[in-house]
Parts: C-alpha cells; sequence; structure tokens
C-alpha cells in the first residue's frame, strides 16, 4: 500500500477568481482564468520525490448547478497542471465532485443529488484509496477550508487546513466550526516540511 497527498485545488493550487456578477470569490471557469499559486507547482514536485501519490479532490458544484461545463472544467485542470509542471509538479490522479444537494434552478438534473462524493464526504478519498491501493491511516488530506478537514477526518487521514489567518483568528473560527485539523500551516512550503521532516509548524501569534 502506498501513501497519498489528498489535496483541494481551489485556494491551495489556484488562486481562486473574482465573480464580479455575483461578488464572491469562486473557482476558475476558464483557461485564462487559471493561476497557480506560487510554490504549488514545486510542492508537488517533492512531495512526489519523496515518495506520496498524489491526489487532487476537488468539489465543483458548477457542474450540477449548470455554470461549468464538464469541457470547460477539463480545460482549467489542464491548463493549471501546465503551469505547475513549469516548477516540475504534478499530480498523480484528480477527482472532482459534479454534484450539488440543491436547490438548482436551470442546473443540470442528472448532477443534482445528495451524494457521497461532495467534501465534508469523504467519498472521493476512499474510491481513490481502493482504486489505487493507498493506506488512508499514513496519508494526508490538505485544505484551505473546513469541509476539506472533515473530508479527511472521515477518511481517517491526517489534515492539515491552510490558512494566512494569524493564530488567534484561526483558533476562533476552528471554534466557530467545531472541526478540528490535525495541523495548521500557514502555507505549502509549510505543509511539505510537516510531512516530509516531519516538522511541526510554528503558529503564528498576535503581534
Ligand atoms: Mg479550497
Ligand atoms: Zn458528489
Amino acid at each position: 500500500m502506498k501513501s497519498a497527498v489528498f489535496i483541494d485545488r481551489d485556494g491551495v493550487l489556484n488562486r481562486m477568481v473574482f465573480d464580479e456578477t455575483h461578488g464572491i470569490l469562486d473557482s476558475p471557469r476558464r483557461r485564462g482564468q487559471v493561476e497557480a499559486v506560487p510554490g504549488a507547482g514545486a510542492f508537488l514536485r517533492e512531495i512526489r520525490a519523496a515518495g506520496n501519490f498524489v491526489v487532487v479532490v476537488t468539489n465543483q458544484p458548477g457542474i450540477a448547478k449548470g455554470t461549468l461545463k464538464i469541457a470547460s472544467l477539463n480545460s482549467v485542470n489542464k491548463e493549471l497542471a501546465r503551469q505547475l509542471a513549469v516548477d516540475g509538479g504534478q499530480w498523480d490522479e484528480l477527482r472532482f465532485c459534479p454534484h450539488h444537494p440543491g436547490p438548482c434552478p436551470g442546473g443540470n438534473p442528472i448532477f443534482v443529488k445528495t451524494c457521497a462524493c461532495r467534501k465534508p464526504a469523504s467519498g472521493l478519498l476512499l474510491d481513490a484509496a481502493r482504486d489505487f491501493d493507498i493506506d488512508l491511516a499514513t496519508s494526508w488530506m490538505i485544505g484551505d477550508g473546513l469541509v476539506d478537514v472533515a473530508a479527511g477526518r472521515r477518511a481517517g487521514c491526517r489534515t492539515i487546513l491552510l490558512t494566512a489567518l494569524k493564530w488567534s483568528m484561526a483558533e476562533r473560527f476552528l471554534d466557530c466550526a467545531g472541526g478540528e485539523p490535525d495541523f495548521v500551516c500557514r502555507n505549502l512550503a509549510e505543509a511539505l516540511k510537516l510531512i516530509r521532516d516531519g516538522e511541526t509548524p510554528a503558529r503564528q501569534r498576535e503581534s
């Protein structure tokens, strides 16, 4: 069995995009909106060099909502892979959840449903673990959302919440959510040191 690093896509490998129509940060929906997070390619390169299998796990409810076509999702993923490869980074597998529990007016009814793969559910991780003979107990889940942490916990992985929040703020945020990651890292460089070298992140203190 192998160890994996499961990793969220939006906000972790690529930057979020400001959607002017709705005034929110959203996933990139077309190739031109894709901007890899600095350091993400190097992180994937190093984490794979250390012997980890990398699985991107991402919720893409735009498919259910009818705001994102599968072809566009593939095009975004392809562009992200191209940018990460500039620094020698790649993933081994990418799994996405196309569902949304609804209601999704004008959406695609095939994908509007309660599923077992939309994070915080753990279906994406469990399915990949089965398909690739992954040992979940020695694997990690990294994400910038509490749904990522919850999915990782449910799958039995160690979990890392990525956040640039000061530690006192992060603690408050975590208290509200009731979801406890095993570790909080400021960025992927810290996550790499933790996973590869066992170096516990220095938590930020209020200055
Ligand atoms: Mg995210
Ligand atoms: Zn799903």
